[in-house]
């Protein structure tokens, strides 16, 4: 029987002049990553609001499980399914849905205890969405299905969807990863250390349509290499959800030491000094990337560097838009989310922390911008920014 992958999309469906734009994208990241994954074609037609992806002939319940691994991280998606195609009339459909039940339906340990139908129609038919429920329901449970139905939370749901002048039935519905189309905003350069922030700032954008390119701002010689290790192991994870990737590596350590051992800077000022400057170099990457602006992992009043002074104090160093998806996120939040991204037992592993050295004791809670200018002023920072990049390393991921 013909199987297909029926995925319907969420906020995408709200467009409404440019909604091929977003669904273009979509059906671009959709044929890209199945065909990567499996090397064969795939026809993949959108229709009524929904994709249908054809499967191999040899589809089986061991390949499911990979397809959905593949899936959970295509943003865009709302929810997917794969469906048994099948004619719709109703005799002949009862016929193919009871040959097709999962194997523990109708005998196993497993055996659900509640059920219910749940119809989606798109199509003229003689009959409401909800009759349709009511009269395949009756008519499982006059073959004997032999489990009860239950219309809230029940343990198996029999899905239709009728549109095209066929049905598409499944017995599982996997939830997708939201958002919008891969790559529909643009890029931006994302600041990402291997704290347990700044991947999941990355997540966010990427998962409302940004193409990220990242840049780590390491203190190696002065430190060992174990953050950049880190780094470049989360972002090989955040690759997943994008074409193709590029991490930025800046040496930094050298400004760092140059600015704690500078006497016109008192020390407390110096974290925000080194993230201005980080700003600055993010930006100049921006700007040579065509990128629309820079995202941190910032969350409001979480350290010292994020009070709303210090942040106002940091981004007055960049000319272009500065992004702070998790800036009302609290760490439990951030911590969840980096759980399911895969990103966290990196994050958590311990490891030299660039932004710790060179650290100030007491750090300014509420730097003053116009003093924060005035002290800059004792360093060479043009010069910085225009030498540093021949020196920084690119690493290209596809
Ligand atoms: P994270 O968990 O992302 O490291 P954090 O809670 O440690 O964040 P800070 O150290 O104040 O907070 O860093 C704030 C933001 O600055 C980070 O989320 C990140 O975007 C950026 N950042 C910090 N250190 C670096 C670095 N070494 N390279 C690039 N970006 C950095
Ligand atoms: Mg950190």
């Amino acid at each position: 029987m013909k199987r297909f992958i029926l995925i319907h999309y969420g906020e995408i469906g709200l467009k409404k002049a440019n909604i091929s734009y977003f669904v273009d994208k979509l059906k671009k990241r959709l044929r890209f990553v199945l065909q990567k994954e499996f090397k064969i074609n795939y026809s993949i037609k959108h229709t009524l609001g929904r994709f249908l992806v054809s499967l191999p002939d040899d589809f089986n319940e061991a390949d499911e499980k990979r397809y959905a691994e593949i899936l959970f991280r295509v943003f865009g998606i709302q929810n997917f399914k794969f469906v048994y195609q099948h004619g719709v009339e109703l005799d002949a459909l009862l016929d193919s849905i009871w040959e097709n039940l999962p194997d523990n339906v109708l005998n196993g340990d497993l055996k659900p205890r509640t059920f219910r139908v749940a119809v989606k129609r798109s199509m003229p038919l003689p009959f409401k969405s909800t009759e349709l429920e009511r009269e395949i329901g009756a008519r499982l449970l006059r073959r004997g299905i032999g489990i009860k139905v239950k219309m809230v939370d029940p343990e198996l749901v029999v899905d239709l969807e009728f549109f095209n002048d066929h049905s598409y039935f499944s017995f599982k519905k996997y939830k997708g990863a939201g958002g919008l189309s891969p790559n529909s905003q643009g890029r931006f350069v994302s600041l990402i250390s291997s704290g347990i922030d700044s991947p999941v700032a990355s997540y966010m954008m990427m998962r409302r349509g940004a193409r990220v390119l990242f840049v780590h701002f390491h203190a190696y010689p002065f430190s060992d290499k174990s953050e950049m290790e880190n780094v470049k192991k989360i972002v090989e994870i955040l690759s997943d959800y994008q074409f193709d990737t590029k991490l930025y590596l800046v040496p930094f350590g050298k400004f760092q030491k140059s600015i704690s051992t500078n006497l016109d800077i008192p020390s407390k000022i110096r974290t925000v000094i080194y993230r201005r400057l980080m700003v600055r170099i993010a930006e100049r990457i921006a700007r040579n990337e065509h990128a629309k602006g820079l995202i941190t992992g910032d969350s409001l009043g979480q350290v010292a560097s994020q009070t709303p002074e210090n942040m106002f104090a940091i981004h007055d160093a960049s000319t272009i838009p500065m992004f702070y998806p998790l800036i009302g996120f609290d760490k439990d939040e951030t911590v969840a989310l980096a759980e399911k991204i895969g990103t966290f037992d990196i994050s958590k592993l311990p490891c030299t922390d660039t932004c710790a050295m060179f650290m100030p004791e007491h750090p300014e809670l509420k730097a003053n911008i116009y003093d924060v200018r005035e002290y800059e002023k004792a360093l060479p920072l043009n010069e910085w920014i225009d030498g540093v990049l021949k020196e920084s390393e690119v690493i290209n991921l596809k």
